[in-house]
C-alpha cells in the first residue's frame, strides 16, 4: 500500500473527478435501494388486500377491490422502473468519472514513466533489458490502473452499499441479517483465492506466450540461417514443444476458471436458501412481514456482487502495489549525468583529455588507462587502435554519455561537466560505430537531429557524406522508406546516412567512430576526401581501426589496451618506426595482396 501513495499526488490532481464519483456510487445506491423497499410494500399490500378479497367472496364489491390491488400493483411497478433508469443514468455517471480519472492517470503515468527513462543514462539501460522497460511502461501502468479504476470503484460501491443497506437490514430484523449474511465473507475468501489462482496462472500463460513469440520472431528474422543449415525440421520440433506448454497451461486455466461461476452460485443460492428458510420462521413467529423476505433477498442480492468484488479488488490492490513498486524502482533511478553551472554557448571545439581514466561502472571493466591528448579548435584527430582498446569510449565520454572515473576533460579549457548537457550534445555531431536508422524515410533520419531543417541541409549532407548519388537511384529518393515494409540498405550506406545525419545538424565537433568499416578502403577514401570539406572548420575525431582512414587527420593517437602508446602526426609516427608503421605497413600490404587477386 505504501507503495501506491506514489499515486496520491494524480489522484489529487484529478479529485473533482474522484468527488464526484463517490457522490455518484452514492446516490445510485439510494435509487437501487428504494425498489427493494417498493418490492416489500406491493407485497404486504396485496397480501393485506387478498384476505379482503377473499373477505367479499360471493358479493359484489369483491371485483372493487380487485381493481384497487390492480392499480397499486401497477403504480408500484411504474416507481420501480423509474427507480431502475435513474439508477442506470447514475452507474452511467460513475463510471464516466471513476473509470476516466483512471484512464487521465494511466496517460500521465505513462508520459511520467516515459520521461524518465529517456533521461537516464546509457548504463541504465545496460542494466535493464529493453523488454523490462517496455512491461513497466505498459503492463505495470496497466495493472495500475486497475487499482485507480475499477478497484477504486468497486471498493466505493461496497463502502456505500454497506452503509446504507446493512444498518437497515439490522434494523428490521437482527437474526435474519445475521443469517442472510454468513455465507458472504466466505465468498468473499474464496474468490480472493481463486482470483489468485486465476491471475497466477495468466501470469504463466502470459510468459508462455511471450517466450512462443520470441521462438517466432527469432525463427523468421533468421530464416537465412535455418534453410542453409536446413534446420527446418528441428525449429519445427522446438516450436511444437513451446506450443505444447502454451496449450497445457491454457486448459489448466480453464479449469479453474470452470469452477469459478459455479462456486459463487453456490454460496448465493445458499444465502437466499437461509433466507428464505428463516424469515418464514420469523413469519410464522410474527416478527416480519412476507414483504421483508422478498426485500431481504433483494438485499442480497445485491450485496453478493460487491461482495464478490471484495476479493477480487483485494487481489488487484496488491497486483498494482508490486507493480507500483518496480515503477518507483526505476523512478527513483537517478540520472547522476547532470551539470552544476548548465553553461550554454557556442563551442569553439578544442578538447583536452587531461589523465582520464574509465572504469565502466556495469561491467568493471577498465577501458581507459590515464589518457591524455590535445585537439584545438578545428583540427582533427585520428584515433587508431584494434578491437578493445578503449577507441568507442572515448566517443562516449565526448559526449558525455559516461563521466571519467579519474580525470578530467576539458572542452574550450571548461570541464565538460559544467556544460548544460543539451547545448553540449546539440553542438556534437557523433556517428556512433553501431548504426542505428529509424524505420522511416532516408530525408526524415538525415533530418533527425535538428528542427525545421531545410531540405537544402539535407540534400548537401547527403552529398558531402558521398549518399547523394546512391540515393537517387532508389525508387522514391529521399522518400525511400526503410526498414520494415520498407527496403534494407548495404552496410555502407547505412552509415553514410549515419554520417549525413551527424553532419546535416551542421556540428563544432565531429565524433566519426569506426563509421566507414563497412566500406572498403577505395570508398573509404572517396568519402574521406568528400568529408574534407565538411571538416574544414570542425574539430572532427576520426575513429577506427584501419590506419588508412588516418591520413587525414592532423593528429593521430594510437591507442592500445587503453593506453595510449603512440602520439603525433602521420610523418612524426612514421619516423618514429613504432607501433603506427608497423601497422601502416601490415595493412598496406594486406591491402595489396587483396587488389592483386
Ligand atoms: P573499441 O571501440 O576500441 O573496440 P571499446 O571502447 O568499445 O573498444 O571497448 C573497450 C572495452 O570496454 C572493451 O573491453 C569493452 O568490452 C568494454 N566496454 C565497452 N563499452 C562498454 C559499456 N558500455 N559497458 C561496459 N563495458 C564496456
Ligand atoms: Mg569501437
Amino acid at each position: 500500500m505504501k507503495e501506491l501513495s506514489y499515486l496520491n499526488k494524480y489522484l489529487y490532481k484529478y479529485k473533482h473527478l474522484l468527488l464526484l464519483g463517490i457522490l455518484f456510487v452514492i446516490i445510485s445506491n439510494v435509487f437501487a435501494i428504494i425498489p427493494a423497499q417498493l418490492v416489500r410494500d406491493a407485497i404486504d399490500l396485496v397480501q393485506e388486500n387478498l384476505q379482503l378479497y377473499f373477505v367479499f367472496n360471493g358479493f359484489e364489491l369483491q371485483s372493487d377491490v380487485y381493481t384497487n390491488i390492480a392499480g397499486a400493483v401497477l403504480v408500484y411497478a411504474i416507481l420501480m422502473l423509474v427507480m431502475a433508469l435513474l439508477r442506470g443514468i447514475f452507474l452511467f455517471l460513475v463510471r464516466q468519472s471513476l473509470i476516466v480519472m483512471s484512464r487521465h492517470i494511466e496517460y500521465d503515468l505513462k508520459n511520467e514513466v516515459f520521461a524518465h527513462y529517456q533521461q537516464l543514462p546509457l548504463s541504465f539501460y545496460r542494466k535493464n533489458n529493453t523488454g523490462d522497460l517496455i512491461a513497466r511502461i505498459s503492463e505495470d501502468v496497466s495493472r495500475v490502473r486497475m487499482y485507480l479504476g475499477p478497484a477504486i470503484m468497486y471498493g466505493l460501491n461496497l463502502l456505500s452499499l454497506f452503509f446504507m443497506v446493512i444498518p437497515y437490514m439490522l434494523s428490521v430484523n437482527p437474526k435474519l441479517t445475521l443469517y442472510a449474511l454468513i455465507p458472504l465473507p466466505f465468498l468473499s475468501l474464496s474468490i480472493y483465492f481463486v482470483n489468485n489462482i486465476i491471475q497466477k496462472r495468466s501470469e504463466e500463460i502470459q510468459q508462455s506466450l511471450s517466450g512462443l513469440s520470441t521462438f517466432v520472431q527469432e525463427a523468421f528474422s533468421g530464416i537465412r540461417v535455418i534453410k542453409s543449415f536446413v534446420r527446418e525440421e528441428d525449429s519445427l520440433n522446438q516450436f511444437d514443444k513451446a506450443s505444447e506448454d502454451y496449450k497445457e497451461k491454457s486448459l489448466k486455466l480453464s479449469l479453474v476458471n470452470s469452477l469459478f461461476f459455479p462456486l459463487i452460485l453456490a454460496l448465493i443460492g445458499l444465502s437466499v436458501i437461509l433466507t428464505v428458510y428463516i424469515g418464514g420462521v420469523e413469519v410464522i413467529n410474527g416478527n416480519i412481514t412476507y414483504g421483508n423476505i422478498a426485500e431481504f433477498i433483494i438485499y442480497v442480492n445485491m450485496l453478493t456482487w460487491p461482495v464478490t468484488s471484495l476479493g477480487w479488488v483485494t487481489s488487484i490492490v496488491q497486483r498494482a502495489a508490486a507493480s507500483q513498486k518496480r515503477i518507483n524502482e526505476f523512478l527513483k533511478t537517478e540520472n547522476h549525468i547532470t551539470s552544476e553551472l548548465n553553461i550554454e554557448r557556442e563551442l569553439k571545439g578544442a578538447i583536452s583529455f587531461q589523465n582520464v581514466s574509465l572504469v565502466y561502472p556495469d561491467s568493471g571493466i577498465k577501458a581507459l588507462n590515464n589518457i591524455s591528448f590535445e585537439i584545438g579548435e578545428g583540427e582533427s584527430i585520428a584515433i587508431i587502435g584494434t578491437t578493445g582498446s578503449g577507441k568507442s569510449t572515448i566517443a562516449n565520454l565526448i559526449c558525455r554519455m559516461y563521466d571519467p572515473s579519474e580525470g578530467e576533460i576539458l572542452v574550450d579549457g571548461q570541464s565538460i561537466k559544467d556544460y548544460s548537457l543539451p547545448s553540449l550534445r546539440g553542438q556534437i555531431g557523433y556517428v556512433p560505430q553501431d548504426v542505428f536508422l529509424f524505420s522511416d524515410t532516408i530525408a526524415s533520419n538525415i533530418a533527425f537531429g535538428k528542427d525545421d531543417i531545410s531540405m537544402d541541409e539535407v540534400l548537401r549532407a547527403s552529398e558531402n557524406a558521398d549518399l547523394a548519388e546512391n540515393i537517387s537511384r532508389f525508387p522514391n529518393g529521399y522518400e525511400t522508406r526503410l526498414g520494415e515494409r520498407g527496403i534494407t540498405l548495404s552496410g555502407g550506406q547505412k552509415q553514410r546516412v549515419s554520417i549525413a545525419r551527424a553532419i546535416a545538424r551542421d556540428p563544432k565537433i565531429l565524433v566519426l567512430d569506426d563509421c566507414l568499416s563497412a566500406v572498403d578502403t577505395k570508398t573509404e577514401n572517396a568519402i574521406l576526401n568528400s568529408l574534407k570539406g565538411v571538416m574544414q572548420d570542425r574539430t572532427t575525431i576520426i575513429i577506427s581501426h584501419r590506419v588508412s582512414s588516418a591520413k587525414l587527420a592532423d593528429k593521430i593517437v594510437v591507442l592500445d589496451d587503453g593506453c595510449i602508446i603512440e602520439q603525433g602526426t602521420h610523418k612524426q609516427l612514421m619516423k618514429k618506426n613504432g607501433a603506427y608503421r608497423e601497422l601502416y605497413e601490415k595493412q598496406l600490404m594486406a591491402e595489396d595482396e587483396i587488389s592483386e587477386v
